[in-house]
């Protein structure tokens, strides 16, 4: 007997209609004499939702209130699966992420799984229940109830595949699997067979939302192959694992975009040790997540200093940033909300020359401007206008000849 983790995203659970699809599916992984653990994601745009309903409320919501108000979602839509299950003649059991055990650290809205005790889980398999686990959340020590970040119930998932030895961790979506580029942005995009976790982490982190990063990274920790597919027919769909041939590969393998990017600049900042420190730790401080930082070479001392956050976070940055621009004599301190990014992404890019060149050539004939450039050994990312991010994704595509 086999155990399944599965787990269906928000639109493959968004009414009553696609729940009973759903069920279905997991029955048939039951049928075939395997125990069964699934994770659900909140009915559609729940999770949006929440958050605006939470800010018609108060400006500034408290974010252990605002946790517990968004694990509701993922409540909702493993009960009703639940239900739908026993309708159909099925024993089954709804589980929030603290009855599952799952333990995180206390950090609201992007709290990480510090560990998870399955006895729960287990025992209701034993019993034949197929078990349903809410998504996205967990509990402090303290029992208070946190949440994973957004799309975090992909690393519910295969945080459960790790505990439960479980054999694979099967994702269901709304697309047939990992593509060379977001299908909904570039119909040509082609779906790929298989994926390495180390090219579908950088997708991931570079904005391929079809996978949440964290759940990747924990794939490729304890090995656990991840299959993503579709949850509305019976395509083979990715499989993202270790095991991936090394130079049989097209060397850019995907292309991400994320239009979630806002740039701050100090400009005439005293060139001085200590200088970048005494902006970054308050911002570390603040628990805002900078990307790319990028400081000019400086003339007669003085120099700008550029980095880019979240758009949800340049207004909470900007407040820290400014008084600290103040106190160290910068000129001013300005700021972008309206960038995003690009990337090409492959592992056979490293030690290649000419990629960069090509990349920037086929932006070029766009006309499009990049802002800021940052590099790792399997990736090239251009910032760029957040208007001209899909005509970027779509020349790039082409231009590295990913349509097959
Ligand atoms: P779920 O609700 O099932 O978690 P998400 O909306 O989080 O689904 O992720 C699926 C979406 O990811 C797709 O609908 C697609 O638009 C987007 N996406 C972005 N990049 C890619 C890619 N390279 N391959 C597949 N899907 C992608
Ligand atoms: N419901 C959460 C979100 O919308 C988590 C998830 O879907 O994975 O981000
Ligand atoms: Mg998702």
């Amino acid at each position: 007997m086999a155990l399944i983790v599965q787990k269906y995203g928000g639109s493959s659970v968004g009414d009553a209609g696609k729940i009973k699809n759903v069920a279905r599916r997991v029955a048939q992984t039951k049928d075939k004499g395997n125990q069964v653990v699934v994770v659900v994601s909140a009915m559609g745009d729940t999770t949006d939702e929440l958050i605006k309903l939470a800010y018609q409320i108060n400006e500034r919501p408290d974010e252990r209130e605002l946790d517990m108000l968004l694990s509701t979602g993922e409540i909702i839509s493993c009960t009703l699966l639940a239900m739908a299950l026993e309708a159909m003649g099925y024993e089954a059991i709804s589980l929030s992420g603290a009855q599952a055990g799952i333990k995180t650290d206390a950090v609201y809205s992007r709290a990480r799984i510090q560990s998870i005790d399955p006895e729960r889980i287990t025992r209701e398999l034993e019993k034949g229940n197929i078990v349903i686990v809410a998504g996205f959340q967990g509990i402090t020590d303290d029992m208070d109830v946190t949440t994973l970040g957004r799309g975090g119930s992909d690393t519910t998932a295969v945080a459960l595949a790790v505990s439960l030895g479980a054999e694979v961790c099967q994702i269901y979506t709304d697309v047939e699997g990992v593509f060379t580029a977001d299908p909904r942005i570039v119909p040509e995009a082609q779906k790929l067979p298989e994926i390495g976790y180390e090219e579908m982490l950088e997708l991931a982190t570079y904005g391929a939302k079809v996978m949440h990063p964290r759940a990747v990274e924990l794939g490729e920790l304890f090995n656990v192959p991840i299959l993503v597919a579709s949850s509305f027919n019976d395509s083979p769909g990715t499989l993202i694992h270790g095991g991936v041939a090394m130079e049989v590969r097209n060397k850019v393998r995907g292309i991400a975009h994320d239009l979630d990017v806002a740039k701050i600049t100090v400009v005439g900042v005293p060139d001085r040790p200590g200088i970048a420190a005494s902006i970054f730790e308050p911002l570390a401080k603040a628990n805002i997540s900078i990307d790319t930082i990028v400081q000019n070479a400086s003339v007669n001392k003085i120099t700008d200093l550029t980095f880019t956050v979240a758009k949800s976070q340049l207004k909470k940055a900007m407040e820290v940033v400014k008084p600290i621009a103040e106190s160290i004599g910068a000129r001013e301190c300005v700021s972008d909300s309206t960038l995003g990014k690009v990337s090409i992404i492959g592992t056979g890019m490293q030690n290649t020359p000419g990629y960069a060149a090509r990349m920037f050539g086929a932006l070029r004939e766009k006309g499009i401007n990049i802002e800021l450039i940052t590099t790792s050994e399997i990736r090239i990312t251009c910032i760029i206008e957040e208007d001209r991010v899909k005509d970027a994704v779509r020349v790039l595509h082409r231009a590295f000849e990913l349509e097959g």
